[in-house]
């Protein structure tokens, strides 16, 4: 994999020398000099990653961290400080800045590519979510999101597994201040609560005496209840070979024993932060899916849904001899209802009239709003004596009781007409069908309204 890294450092030779390292493994290799270039750079070449020096004149990496993070346009580009200072607070105070990774000169290089490797391929996830968004947005279907305080409005639920008890002690009471911290003794256990607990975060400890924590990783991973769970693994110091397996193999962040506290909560916020973001990106594309198809009005589905979905079913049934029968609906005298009670008290009966629908017909029937007072209910494997007893069902259902005009309790009785068509031989289109339906429904209308008429082909 190839990716393009930004290296941050006063001191050239520095430069020179990650350069050097970062072309040798294929990457391709962007470089700043101070904290105001790379903040440029950053939101003009779009790098997949930034490797930050810390301590640099002017403006310090924790203050480009922050504006990094601050930016709409490089928010989402994953940050790894590299620097001499190797004190805990150190670390803490990059992570709280923003960064996704505090790593120690000297570098070690495997595990310095392998997080490079693991933080960008991460970020290829976001990517592909915020595309999504983006189209969304484009299309109309989804608003702009606007600011990120839900990100972290609630306790995480954290599922924790490590075999020794002082170390299971010290992270579930360093976490359980703020999240809701769950415990597994073994590895059978660990599966099944996180296979049903849907969790926000795993933490798996990588020097388990009875079992393969990397193993365990790798299941977690596969499974899908638990492949979008971000996993903090923790490691033995030193233990780069387990270490770069693990990034390798997708875990998202890790802590290096004796785990320090501050670092323990910093890495366990930023990782609810992200799987909050990535959940909420997945939801609004759904949401969009869902609003593409449905009619905002009555919750039905839409023409356009309808008509894919009569498409195939149309093809179904010229190919099985199955046949498929349509309804179309258009409510009697209706434009007199707008001009005699207001547009709400309309709207009130389409919604009425909808529901009245959609609750009499089959779970396999499709019921959908064409447009205006037009409505159609889509009936695979239904010949049209079956579909004209459906028809004068749903007829009687719409009169037998007026509809609600609004809350005070105004009243109003409704008919419709109703015109059937039902698909014959393998010629048959959806147009031809639709169009049949049509002239049933003329029919309907013509001869007094309040019936139903079926159209043979
Ligand atoms: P007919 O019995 O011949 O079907 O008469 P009609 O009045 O129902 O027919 P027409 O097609 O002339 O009128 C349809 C009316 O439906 C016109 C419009 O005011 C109303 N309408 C269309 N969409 C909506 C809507 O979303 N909300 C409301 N309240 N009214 C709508
Ligand atoms: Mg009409
Ligand atoms: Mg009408």
């Amino acid at each position: 994999m190839t990716a393009r890294v930004l290296i941050v450092d006063d001191v050239p030779a520095n430069l020179k020398l990650l350069d050097a390292k970062l072309t040798a493994e294929y990457f391709d290799v962007l470089k700043a000099s101070s904290g105001p270039e790379a903040l440029e750079i950053a939101k003009e070449q779009q790098p997949d990653i930034i490797l930050l020096d810390v301590m640099m004149p002017g403006m310090d990496g924790f203050e480009v961290c922050r504006r990094l993070k601050d930016m709409p346009e490089t928010e989402h580009i994953p940050v790894v400080m590299v620097t001499a200072l190797d004190q805990p607070k150190d670390r803490v105070q990059g992570l709280e800045s923003g960064a996704d990774d505090f790593l120690t000169k000297p570098l070690n290089d495997l595990a310095l590519f392998a997080r490079v490797r693991s933080l960008v391929r991460l970020k290829m996830v976001t990517d592909e979510l915020r595309m999504r968004e983006a189209t969304g947005q484009r299309i109309g279907a989804l608003s702009a999101k606007g600011g990120d305080n839900f990100l972290m409005s609630e306790p995480g639920r954290i599922l924790a597994i490590d075999d020794r008890p002082t170390s299971l002690k010290r992270i579930t009471e360093t976490l359980a201040g703020e999240h809701m911290v769950t415990v597994a003794e073994t590895q059978d256990e660990l599966m099944q609560l996180a296979q049903s607990g849907n969790f926000d975060l795993h933490i798996v400890s990588l020097t388990l005496q009875e079992y393969d924590g990397l193993r365990l990783c790798s299941q977690l991973r596969s499974l899908e209840a638990t492949r979008q769970t971000p996993i903090l693994v923790i490691v033995e110091d030193g233990d780069t070979g387990r270490l770069v397996r693990a990034l390798d193999m997708g875990v998202n962040d890790y802590l290096v024993r004796p785990v320090e506290r501050n670092e323990l909560v910093a890495r366990a916020r930023s990782q609810l932060r992200r799987k909050r973001y990535q959940d909420y990106l997945r939801d609004k594309f759904q949401q969009g899916l869902e609003l593409a198809i449905t009619d905002g009005l009555t919750g039905l589905h839409n023409r356009r849904y309808m008509e894919g979905h009569l498409a195939t079913l149309v093809t179904d049934a010229a190919n099985t001899g199955k046949p498929v029968s349509l309804l179309i609906f258009d409510i009697d005298h209706f434009k007199p209802v707008n001009d005699t009670y207001g547009h709400a008290a309309g709207d009130a009966v389409l919604k009425q009239f909808a529901d009245r629908i959609a609750n009499n017909v089959r779970g396999v029937d499709l019921a959908c709003r064409l447009g205006g007072e037009e409505f159609v209910v889509v009936m695979p494997d239904t010949d049209i004596e079956y579909a004209t007893s459906v028809a004068e069902r749903l007829r009687q259902c719409i009169a037998a009781k007026p509809f609600l005009l609004d809350d005070g309790g105004r009243e109003l009785d409704v008919t419709v007409s109703i015109g059937i068509a039902v698909t014959s031989g393998p010629n048959d289109t959806v147009a031809k069908l639709m169009e049949r339906a049509d002239q049933g429904l003329y029919r309907a209308k013509r001869d007094g309204r309040n019936r139903v008429a079926a159209e043979a082909a």
